[in-house]
């Protein structure tokens, strides 16, 4: 038996999480594991009803689960808050902290279906498929912050601070993803001609790569990154990069897949890891149930191989997604001419029952 805390949050958070979870419960019939889902209050939602956003209750469930399912924080009732009350900061930033999930991985991967709802030409995108490291408990996000006054001009302070042995761990991370990987290659994305910390960051990284002699390893300018993700995104097998960095190339990327709502990712590091879609709250589409509730379900199908050891079922969950596109049903997102328009729900359904199947 597994406990999964369940993290709706903001938005469509609330939408497409009772989607993963009705995925997963298939899953559990189908596999004969029981998953017991207990969920808690974060973001916005957790600040009208108690007042803080990230309650000590909902920590307390966190560590005590054996994987975290988390749809979304934020939204604008909540943007004009002090910054300790700020949903995406003293939420989320707070539990990938608290629970030292230092490594935040998106996996970019083009299903065939979905060729033609990328932006991008088809000869571009076809066959992309990579991982993206995102470094997500260090750099500017978490560094001290601060306002003052200079002669009469008000100045704010971000501090980009990493240590090595934080690059250390996530570099290993990245180089052990890659001897997984058809292509043992690293990508070092960072800013070494301007940062002292990007210095640091590919010192680090030339270092440990010497433990790795069966992976290569490259260095690229983060603004080279952002181009050649639209000019060649076929040449990247893992991509590791530090906190803002990853943040941004990752929504960049999300366009290769033909939508943000298809980028899953996985939050790992410490205990207990959390799954979430790489997407925000969405609000101006939340509530009508046209959200896309795919990168969720994809999120599920990574915990199933990363937090439970079901290999197979992730499998079987991806299988089953790419077999509902396949079939040409569409949200909103990804809709074109001569496919079949669902929404989030009747989404969540279509993937459930293909998951159904016969026992393995
Ligand atoms: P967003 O990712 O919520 O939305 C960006 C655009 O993508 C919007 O047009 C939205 O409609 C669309 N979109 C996102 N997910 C979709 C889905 N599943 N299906 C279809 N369309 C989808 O980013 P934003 O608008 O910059 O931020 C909205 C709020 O979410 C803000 O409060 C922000 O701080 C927060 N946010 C939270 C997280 C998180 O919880 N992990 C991440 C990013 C942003």
């Amino acid at each position: 038996m597994y406990k999964i805390a369940v993290l709706p949050g903001d938005g469509i958070g609330v939408e497409i999480i009772p989607e993963a979870v009705k995925v997963l419960k298939r899953v559990g019939e189908k596999y004969g594991v029981s998953f017991q889902f207990e969920e808690g209050l974060v973001g916005g939602a957790a600040i009208d009803a108690v007042g803080v956003p990230l309650p000590d209750e909902t920590l307390k469930l966190c560590h005590d689960s054996d994987a975290i399912l988390l749809g979304a924080v934020g939204g604008p009732k909540w943007d004009n808050l002090p910054v300790h009350l700020r949903p995406e900061a003293a939420s989320l930033l707070k539990l990938r902290k608290e629970l030292d999930l230092y490594a935040n991985l998106r996996f970019v991967k083009l299903y065939p279906s979905l060729v033609d709802s990328s932006p991008l030409k088809r000869e571009i995108v076809e066959g992309t498929h990579f991982l993206v490291i995102r470094e997500a408990t260090g750099g500017l996000y978490f560094g001290e912050k601060k306002r003052e006054k200079k002669n009469g001009q008000e100045i704010a302070v971000d501090t980009l601070v990493y240590s090595s042995w934080e690059i250390e761990r996530i570099g290993r991370l990245a180089f052990e993803m890659a001897r997984k990987s058809p292509v043992k290659k690293v990508t070092s994305v960072d800013k070494h001609n301007v940062l002292e910390s990007s210095r640091l960051w590919r010192e680090v990284m030339t270092r440990i790569s010497e433990e790795y002699p069966d992976v290569e390893l490259e260095h690229m300018y983060v603004d080279n990154c952002a181009m050649q993700l639209i000019r060649n995104p076929k040449q990247f097998s893992v991509i590791v990069t530090e906190n803002m960095f990853g943040d941004i190339l990752t929504d960049e990327a999300s366009m290769l897949t033909g939508s943000i709502g298809m980028l899953p990712s996985a939050s790992i590091g410490g205990k207990v890891a959390m799954y979430e879609p790489a997407h925000g709250s969405a609000p101006d589409i939340a509530g009508r149930n046209i959200a896309n509730p795919l990168a969720t379900i994809l999120s599920a199908a990574q915990m199933l191989r990363f937090s439970f050891n079901m290999e197979e079922a992730a499998r079987d969950v991806e299988r089953a997604v790419a077999e509902v596109l396949d079939e040409g049903y569409r949200t909103a997102d990804l809709m074109g001419e001569g496919l079949k328009l669902v929404g989030t729900r009747e989404m969540g359904d279509l993937v459930a029952n293909k998951v159904k199947g016969e026992e393995p």
